[in-house]
Formats: structure tokens, C-alpha cells, sequence
């Protein structure tokens, strides 16, 4: 992390909730740490996420019997 922006948005950040802008981002961030350290199986994916860039709607082009 560099500087005194929030790491979510960048923007300044709110001595409230430093070292992000607002609760918004903290949550954020927050739910990021609590997805990569425990991992909580049987949650439905698909809202926020980074793996759903593998998964891309492309399926189909691999489609040979
Ligand atoms: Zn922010």
C-alpha cells in the first residue's frame, strides 16, 4: 500500500475509517480478508469475485462430442 488512499477506490481517506474513504470500503476490504483466509465452502459465487474471469461465458465454443 502506498500513500494515504484508500487501497479499495483511491480516494482520500476518512480518518473515521482510515485507512479507507468510507465504511463502504472497509467492508469491502473486509470481506475480501474474510473470502481469502477462510474460504467458506458452499457459498453460491457469482456477485463479487475474481475468479469468475476464468469461468467466462465461453463454454460453449468447447463443445465437441
Ligand atoms: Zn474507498
Amino acid at each position: 500500500m502506498t500513500g494515504d488512499g484508500c487501497p479499495i477506490c483511491s480516494k482520500p481517506a476518512d480518518a473515521k475509517y482510515a485507512p479507507f474513504c468510507s465504511r463502504r470500503c472497509a467492508d469491502v476490504d473486509l470481506s475480501r480478508w474474510l473470502k481469502g483466509s477462510y474460504a467458506i465452502p458452499g457459498k453460491p459465487a457469482g456477485e463479487e469475485d475474481e475468479n469468475t474471469r476464468e469461468n467466462g461465458p465461453k463454454s460453449a465454443e468447447n463443445d465437441e462430442s
